[in-house]
């Protein structure tokens, strides 16, 4: 499940190929008429065309956040993810 390959710097952006590097990035999600914001959130960014790519452990923690604002009343949450 969990292989610690996260140091190895060759990973290439499968959209152009360019770099990527560890950073932080804000995800918006359009739920119906909700919509969810979330800051602070790990990724890899490319540094040629600045796409940002979840890391896996990331996204299952998003979707939990995700199924946690579907239960609010709220138009519109914004969430800070917190690093374990
Ligand atoms: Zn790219």
């Amino acid at each position: 499940m969990a292989g610690e390959k996260e140091k190895n710097k060759a990973k290439r952006c499968p959209l152009c190929g360019g770099e990527m590097y560890d950073g932080i990035t804000m995800l918006s999600f359009l739920m119906g008429e909700k919509v969810a914001i979330i800051k602070n959130v790990p990724a890899e960014i490319c540094t040629d065309c600045g796409e940002a790519y979840m890391k896996s452990h990331v996204t299952g923690k998003v979707e939990t956040l995700l199924d946690c604002i579907e239960e609010l009343h709220s138009e519109v949450s914004i969430i800070y993810y917190e690093a374990a």
